[in-house]
């Protein structure tokens, strides 16, 4: 089959879209919807100068989408003056897993002369991944612990870097996902967090201009820049997990493909795998659920807010929280690792 452009042959065939397309013109469409989508959450701030540039920390772990975020972010930006690019890895103490990953981090880093730095739960926090998982005190699965300290980490070494904003590399599949978590488990107040945290487009910081957001139709929110945490987003989030995959593969990318051996969010697997049995009798059903989604979760922001919420100092680490201890702290605790 040749490509819907060119008379060279096609590499790949997007069902959801009916396009057959060669190498060049594929890798041409992931590079667009990623601009693309950097320019409709407005993710470059108009104050933004060669002067004064806007600091991106780039989450970056060694699998194919940070690794093709990181790549397609430098070739974006590196003649841009107004962005300045930082890699951040974390090492979980995850034997046999990360350090292979970090070398392809490493690898990717060098060769795009970009900033990386690396910091370690061991380092940082006195545990290991492998030890937390041997000990486990709150019975519960290992990403559950993981993904509260790496956040921590993230947000921690994002201030300390000077970060205006935070980019990781969830692509389509893992948001329609987290989205079809969220209405299975009815969790609007989660909706309204997942928006304000990663998918609501950014503000351009004049917030006096118009109505208040709870105001605004749903279709015309963004999210404030807070003072309290270093905003998220997520440029990736338009392309297909299989999309990112062989875009990585075509530009024969530095990447790390072994899975963790703590994997185990059986409620995320059961939702994947629906997911691509829906995709593969509906295509472009991940497309339709994104759609509809930012849409209610625009609208749950706007009645939730996060305005409202009374945000405190950790007691222990001085993190914000809603609480007098922080989640990361509990767990320490519980680890006796505080
Ligand atoms: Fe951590 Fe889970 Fe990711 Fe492994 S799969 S690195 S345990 S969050």
């Amino acid at each position: 089959m040749d490509c819907d452009r060119c008379d060279q042959s096609a590499v790949m065939h997007a069902a959801y879209s009916g396009q057959h397309l060669c190498d060049t013109h594929f890798i041409q469409t992931v590079e667009k919807r990623v601009r693309r989508r950097i320019r409709e959450d407005n993710l470059v701030p108009d104050d933004a100068t060669p002067a004064d540039p806007t600091r991106w920390i780039i989450g970056l772990s060694g699998g194919k989408d940070s690794v093709v975020l990181t790549q397609i972010l430098q070739e974006t930006f590196a003649e841009d003056p107004r962005i300045e690019l930082v890699a951040l890895s974390i090492h979980e103490g995850i034997e046999g897993y990360r350090d292979r990953s970090l070398a392809a981090c490493e690898t990717l880093t060098d060769t795009l002369d970009m900033r990386h730095e690396t910091v370690s739960y061991a380092e940082e926090l006195g545990v290991e991944m492998d030890d937390v998982v041997a000990d486990d005190p709150e019975n519960m699965a290992a990403c559950a612990y993981c993904g509260v300290f790496r956040r921590d980490l993230l947000e921690t070494h994002a201030e300390r870097l000077d970060a205006d904003l935070m980019l990781t590399g969830h692509n389509l599949d893992d948001e329609a996902e987290t989205a079809l978590m969220n209405v299975l488990e009815g969790d609007t107040q989660q909706m309204a967090r997942h928006f304000d945290a990663s998918i609501g487009p950014l503000d351009d910081g004049g917030d006096e201009a118009g109505p208040p957001a709870a105001d605004r139709p749903a279709t015309e929110r963004t999210r404030h820049r807070q003072d309290h945490h270093v905003p998220r987003a997520k440029p990736l989030r338009d392309v297909p997990e299989k999309e990112v995959a062989l875009y990585a593969q075509l530009r024969d990318l530095p990447m790390h493909h072994a899975e963790c051996p703590h994997a185990d969010e059986s409620f995320r697997g059961e939702i994947q795998d629906l997911l691509l049995k829906l995709e593969e009798n509906h295509p472009g059903t991940r497309h339709s659920i994104m759609a509809g989604y930012e849409e209610l979760a625009a609208m749950a922001a706007g009645v939730y807010g996060d305005d409202d919420v009374e945000v405190d100092a950790c007691e222990r680490c001085g993190a914000p929280t809603a609480r007098g201890v922080c989640r990361k702290c509990g767990l320490l605790d519980a680890l006796g690792a505080a």
